[in-house]
C-alpha cells in the first residue's frame, strides 16, 4: 500500500528553447506507509522539481503520480489543490512562516482555511508545540524564536492537518550543525508518531542514515 507513487516521471524547462534543460527521464519511487525515505543529490539534479511534483506543485511532461493508488493527472485545478491541502505536508529550508502571527497561530491558520472551528485548531496546534517540545513558545512571532524553534514551528504547521506524506527540502539546511541534529531528532520523532510516509531531500549523509532508505538522483532517474 504505497503512499507515493512516481512512475517514469519526465520533467524539462524551456522544452523547444536553446535554454532547454531536461531533469529528470524516467524517474520512477515508491513510498510505502509508514516510510520515511532521503532523497540524496547534487544541488541542480532536480530534488526540488520532483518533490513539487510529488506534492502536486507542477506537473510532469509524463509519467503518472499517485497518492494512495489515486492518479492525480487527470485532476481538474480545484481538485489538485484539494489533494494537494489533504495529503501533502511541506516542509522547506527556510521557515517561510507569517511574520504577524504567533507560533500558535500559524499552525492553526491552515486548519481553519480547511474547516476546522477555532478551539479544535488551537488545541491541536498546541499538542503539536509540545511534542516538538516549544509549547512554551506558543505566543511568540517568528521574529522572537530562534531558527531551531522557527523550524520546528514549520514542521508544526506542515502536519497540521494531518497528512499521510511529508514533502522536505533540506528542513535543516539552514541551522547550524548540532541544531540541526537535534531539530532533526524532533521531526524524525514526530514523523514516527504520527505514523507518515516522508520524502526527505537532504545534502548531510548523516542525517539520511537515520531514514529507512536512501535513494538518490542520478542522471534524472532515481537510483
Ligand atoms: P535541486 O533541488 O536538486 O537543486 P532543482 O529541481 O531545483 O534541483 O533544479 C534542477 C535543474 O532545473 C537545475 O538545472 C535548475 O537550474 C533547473 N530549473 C529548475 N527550475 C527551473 C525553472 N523554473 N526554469 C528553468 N530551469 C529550472
Ligand atoms: P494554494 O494557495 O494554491 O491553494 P496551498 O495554500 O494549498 O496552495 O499550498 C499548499 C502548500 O504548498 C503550502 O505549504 C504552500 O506554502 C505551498 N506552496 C503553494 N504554492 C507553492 C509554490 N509555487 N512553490 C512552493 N510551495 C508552494
Amino acid at each position: 500500500d504505497a503512499v507515493l507513487t512516481l512512475e517514469a516521471i519526465e520533467k524539462g524547462y524551456n522544452r523547444g528553447k536553446p535554454s532547454e534543460v531536461i531533469v529528470l527521464r524516467g524517474a520512477s519511487l515508491s513510498i510505502a506507509r509508514g516510510e520515511v525515505v532521503a532523497l540524496v543529490a547534487p544541488s541542480g539534479a532536480g530534488k526540488s522539481t520532483l518533490l513539487h511534483i510529488a506534492g502536486l506543485l507542477d506537473t510532469p511532461d509524463s509519467g503518472r503520480v499517485l497518492h494512495s493508488g489515486r492518479e492525480m493527472g487527470g485532476l481538474s485545478d480545484r481538485a489538485r489543490t484539494e489533494a494537494r491541502r489533504g495529503d501533502v505536508g511541506f516542509i522547506y529550508q527556510f521557515h517561510h512562516l507569517l511574520p504577524e502571527f504567533t507560533a500558535l497561530e500559524n499552525i492553526a491558520l491552515p486548519q481553519l482555511a480547511n474547516g476546522v472551528a477555532r478551539k479544535a485548531a488551537e488545541a491541536r496546534a498546541m499538542d503539536l508545540l509540545a511534542r516538538v517540545g516549544i509549547a512554551p513558545r506558543a505566543g511568540h512571532r517568528p521574529a522572537a524564536l530562534s531558527g531551531g524553534e522557527q523550524q520546528r514551528v514549520a514542521f508544526c504547521r506542515a502536519l497540521a492537518n494531518g497528512p499521510r506524506l511529508l514533502l522536505a527540502d533540506e528542513p535543516t539546511g539552514n541551522l547550524d550543525p548540532a541544531t540541526s541534529d537535534q531539530v532533526f531528532g524532533a521531526l524524525m520523532d514526530l514523523v514516527r508518531e504520527t505514523g507518515l510516509s516522508a520524502l526527505i531531500a537532504t545534502h548531510n549523509l548523516d542525517l539520511a542514515a537515520r531514514m529507512d532508505r536512501i535513494v538518490r538522483l542520478d542522471q534524472g532517474r532515481i537510483v
